[in-house]
């Protein structure tokens, strides 16, 4: 799985930072992913940030990318 990875896909560097749990939104934030979280829990993301060339990615997690499949929310493509 990329998210193991700790290779940049831009520039191919390898000071990847992550930092996990972060949360996707709702109340002051933007509501990244809309309609994966549960009804008492903010949806999450795990971030990596390249330290060589700034990209930046945001990974859903297991719990959310769970919800995507039957919700009307997200279309798939
Ligand atoms: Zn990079």
């Amino acid at each position: 799985m990329s998210t193991s990875s700790s290779t940049c896909p831009e520039c191919q560097g390898q000071r990847v930072y992550r930092q996990g749990g972060i949360s996707a939104g709702g109340g002051y934030a933007p509501n990244y992913l809309a309609k994966l979280g549960s009804m008492w829990r903010a949806p999450k993301f795990t971030i990596a940030v390249c330290a060589d060339c700034g990209l930046t990615r945001f990974y859903a997690s297991p719990e959310a990318r769970a919800k995507l499949g039957d919700n009307s929310a997200w279309r798939r493509g």
